[in-house]
């Protein structure tokens, strides 16, 4: 298969670029900058991978298979004005131009699969209801946000199939809000944040990969599919493992000063947070590694 991908150089993309090619397909990386993907995938490392500048993005998502599109402007940053806007428009803009790249392709051999980031965000916030594929949206800024997101990708031509990946807060190594997050419990020795009763829907890095995979190769897999693990937890919960894991009594709670801090607005995802559920996943049979957040957090900080 040849799959083309936005965002390929970022926290997800890379890890999923790697696994892509592990399974000897054939990638291409969407970028904005040439400069920055060469770093990332240097040649010598990783001598197969197409990277391609946006005025190249056509003749590549043409002769593609699938299209990834996670691109968008980090979110863990200071909400101005300005930000916000980039915020959305980044995400907007891009999904735009790649559907329409899609759509301007010869009917007969245009790519047939679209799978597109979007986030639990969408659901909008709660400390006490659950939200699955079907809830509604709610109504802050990151649910406009998602749905636009959302509707943009939903504008690509009925014959290619759509996956939506409402994704929850990733776990990974080197990377994500967990790296930003583990030098403040290091410092305030672990406790929870903000009242630690907020919901936490998270996924490991390497689930996320396989589910994003699962939904390029497998047909059963489209439309809306939360990339959440089927447990989530209560910060607090998540906090008490993370503390034990890395070796540290969790009894501070870590001020939401020091969260800002390190994640500007972007905290409010883990200060004030939604539980979800991945219904469609479980319905589709999807196999995950890491359904407990303690063995996510153990393969991540001692492996
Ligand atoms: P990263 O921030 O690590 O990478 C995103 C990529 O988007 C970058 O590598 C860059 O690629 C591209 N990008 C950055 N700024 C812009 C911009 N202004 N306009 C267009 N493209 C831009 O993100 P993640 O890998 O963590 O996440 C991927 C997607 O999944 C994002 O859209 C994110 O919102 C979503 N998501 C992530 C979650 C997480 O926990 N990580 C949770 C929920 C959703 P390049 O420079 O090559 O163009």
């Amino acid at each position: 298969r040849f799959v083309s991908i936005t965002g390929g150089t970022g926290f997800i993309g890379k890890k999923l670029v790697q696994k892509l090619i592990a399974g000897h397909n054939q990638v291409c990386v969407l970028t904005r900058s040439r400069a920055n993907a060469e770093l990332v995938f240097p040649a010598k490392k990783f001598p197969g991978i197409i990277i391609a500048e946006e005025s190249e993005w056509g003749t590549y998502i043409e002769s593609s298979d699938s299209i990834v599109n996670l691109a968008g402007v980090p979110i863990s940053t200071r909400w101005s004005p300005e930000i916000k806007k980039e915020i959305k428009q980044s995400r907007i803009d891009t999904t735009s131009k790649v559907v329409k790249l899609v759509n301007q392709t010869d009917v007969n051999k245009r790519p047939s699969v679209l799978v597109s980031a979007t986030a639990v965000g969408y659901y909008g916030t709660s400390e006490t209801q659950s939200f699955d594929e079907q809830s509604p949206p709610g109504n802050d800024f990151l649910a406009e946000v998602c749905k636009e997101w959302e509707s943009c990708a939903l504008k690509v031509d009925k014959d290619v199939k759509v996956v939506l990946i409402r994704i929850g807060v990733v776990l990974g190594k080197d990377g994500g809000a967990l790296a930003k997050m583990i030098p403040l419990f290091m410092m305030f020795a672990g406790g929870p944040i903000g009242s630690g009763k907020q919901w936490f829907s998270w996924i490991h890095l390497d689930d996320l990969v396989n589910l994003i995979c699962e939904s390029i190769a497998n047909p059963s897999y489209q439309g809306v599919i939360n990339g959440t693990a089927p447990n989530p937890v209560r910060f607090s919960e998540m906090c008490d493992h993370l503390g034990e894991v890395m070796g540290r009594p969790s009894w501070l709670p870590v001020p939401e000063f020091a969260l800002k801090a390190v994640l500007g607005e972007g905290a409010t995802i883990v200060l004030q947070g939604q539980k979800v559920f991945p219904l469609k996943a479980k319905e589709l049979g999807f196999s995950y590694k890491y359904a407990y957040v303690k063995d996510a957090l153990k393969d991540i900080i001692l492996s």
